[in-house]
């Protein structure tokens, strides 16, 4: 993950706006608000990133107190802004000009209403529901703390039990979070909408939707486009799962019925990658670990770093400055609590970015580092752009720019930098690649379907009284995944997960997966890789660089459709990329479910 400007919460649309507006508005005012806009977020943006810095380096009250005063006066600003925006809608300006006061308007994810009786209502709303969900935990004897889980353990014990008793008790505990949420959420639903109206949008998720450079509803199809490409991977993926499971679990997994949600290893059954064990090919162990291999040359934080850099360099690009080496956080401190979850960050929008991580000599955080460095060389590319161009071309961008530069650290990747002596042969690749399909495909219809429910929500097609039911429809429908009990609409799962609480769009993450393929594929055929795209690695190629290079460097400048094409030749999203990658995974799993049922 990165750290996100513009992911932003506008809580003061109510507030005054300031001098009177001149009765009709010219071009040169448009220009000269932006400049003013482009300014004070810079001065400000900075200031917010130099506090959030240290309160998730140095975690004291203080330190959060000062970091969310700051915030708040960064998203007042914003908010401000970007209603003084709509003041130019008529004016005749320049396409760089209205490209950047749309994006203004449309950098709120939530809009307040102007009644501020109703502003401020949801603002304790939504610091309530995010407080919740935060202090969310399931104790078995509410009396004993020690019997407590919070989400951290819930996680843990999801992944590692294989005890379908204690796995649906702990499903269902951290299910009992949420219930309190719904009033709050129905009324949160009604107050953000009005916001949206007011701002011209017909409810909260259209103004989500009209990010993306295309008509909301043509975006929806587009979605569900691309999820028919992917879709009978998922199908033969998931039969196999089940399979698989259904001669571990027994009947508690349906022969030709949907998985129950407790058994996949994850709360939300969003990756598989934790049943790896159980549904493991035979003799497809790569014969290799890269946990071990950075243990046994006791390989530094410091040096898996530099390696990182390196792939960077190999493609052309500059090294970190010094800056970096000498302000990032790179091992957990002893002394402190600080926030280890990994992000990248760019202090001063300019070349004073870092990476915060509490880095293990694990394989896993190996590929992480250069998932992180990816933020960070998309941050430096575009940092000539105007501030509100200095954004990835869409939010599924920048984190599909990390993902892309992880998909190439592969085992010939590993021989190249003298990590391992010898990649395994193509007999293995099986392995790795179901390996990933649990983390990534299995993802895929989670990542759209969290935005379907609350789009459905935002437009009233949903009411409350049907929250629960309308959540289970959409889980079965794309993931083909059921509750391992009865829920009626006395729950509300919806709230279980941390995005729906915190009001985090979704769908960027769906459009991440994608594209980090479709860049892979696309890059891979830049350095000349003739290998299966699973084996590419765009390592040391310059031309792979150059064409990377000239995408990041555009930002948010253009549509995302023309930043498509400037590094895969097409203004189209397209999914057929993770079938070339996975299509000797997909062969395999047609072979295995030979037979079997398929779908739900
Ligand atoms: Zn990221």
């Amino acid at each position: 993950m990165r750290t996100l400007l513009a992911a932003l919460t506008a809580s003061a649309l109510a507030l005054g706006c300031g001098a009177p507006t001149p009765s009709t508005p010219t071009a040169a005012d448009a220009k000269q608000f932006l400049e003013t806009v482009n300014d004070t977020m810079h001065r400000l943006g900075v200031e917010q990133n130099q506090s959030g810095w240290v309160q998730q380096n140095f975690i004291t009250d203080d330190t959060e107190a000062l970091s969310a005063r700051v915030n708040q006066r960064y998203i007042d600003t914003i908010a401000r802004f970007a209603k003084d925006a709509t003041k130019y809608d008529k004016v005749d300006v320049p396409a760089d000009q209205r490209r950047q006061l749309n994006l203004l308007k449309l950098s709120l994810v939530m809009a307040t209403p102007q009644n501020p009786k109703e502003a401020e209502e949801l603002t304790k709303i939504m610091a309530r529901l995010e407080a919740t969900y935060g202090k969310g935990k399931w104790c078995t004897n509410p009396e004993k703390p020690d019997t407590c889980l919070n989400i951290d353990e819930v996680t843990k014990v999801m992944a590692m039990s294989r005890d379908p008793k204690r796995l649906l008790e702990v499903w269902e505990g951290w299910h009992t979070i949420s219930p309190p949420m719904r009033n709050d959420y129905a009324r949160f639903v009604e107050l953000s909408n009005t916001g949206a109206r007011e701002l011209g949008f017909a409810d909260t998720g259209a103004m989500w939707r009209a990010k993306y450079d295309m008509p909301p509803d043509a975006f929806t199809k587009e979605l569900d486009r691309l999820w028919d490409q992917v879709r009978p991977l998922y199908l033969q993926l998931h039969a196999y799962v089940r399979m698989k499971l259904r001669a571990k679990y027994g009947d508690a997994v349906p022969a030709n019925g949907p998985l129950p949600a407790h058994l996949l290893g994850n709360i939300w059954a969003q990756d598989w990658s934790n049943v790896y064990p159980l549904v493991a090919p035979l003799n497809a162990d790569p014969g290799f670990s890269l946990d071990d291999i950075l243990k046994r040359r006791k390989t530094t934080a410091l040096e898996m770093v530099r390696t990182g850099e390196r792939f960077y360099t190999s493609l052309g690009f500059d090294g970190l400055p010094k800056t970096f080496w000498d302000r990032s956080l790179f091992v957990r401190p002893r002394d402190r609590e600080v926030v280890c979850h990994a992000s990248a960050w760019d202090l001063d929008m300019e070349s004073d970015i870092r990476i915060k991580m509490c880095i293990d000599q694990t394989g896993e955080d190996f590929t992480t580092i250069h998932h992180e460095l990816g933020h960070n060389f998309y941050q430096r590319a575009y940092k000539a752009q105007p501030i509100l161009f200095r954004d990835s071309a869409n939010d599924g961008f920048h984190e599909a720019i990390g993902d892309t530069i992880a998909l190439s650290v592969t085992p010939e990747y590993l021989v190249k930098i003298g990590l391992l002596d010898k990649a395994p042969d193509a007999s293995r690749d099986i392995g790795l690649l179901m390996s990933r399909a649990l983390e990534k495909i299995a993802f895929l219809p989670f990542g759209l379907l969290i935005d379907q429910w609350r789009w459905k929500v935002f437009a009233g097609d949903v009411k409350p009284d049907g929250y629960n039911k309308a959540w289970w429809d959409l889980r079965l429908k794309y993931q083909g995944v059921a509750p391992p009990s009865a829920r009626g609409e006395q729950f509300f799962d919806p709230g279980a997960k941390y995005h729906v609480p915190d009001n985090t769009p979704y769908t960027r993450y769906f459009l991440a997966e994608i594209l980090q393929f479709q860049f892979h594929r696309a890059l891979s055929k830049a350095a000349g890789c003739t290998s299966p795209l699973h084996r590419c690695s765009i390592y040391d190629s310059k031309e792979a660089g150059s064409r990377l290079n000239a995408m990041l460097s555009m930002g948010q400048s253009r549509p995302w459709q023309e930043a498509l094409e400037t590094l895969t030749g097409s203004k189209q999203m397209d999914a057929s990329a993770i079938i070339d990658y996975f299509a000797p995974l997909k062969q395999w799993l047609d072979e295995q479910t030979k037979g079997q049922p398929i779908g739900w």
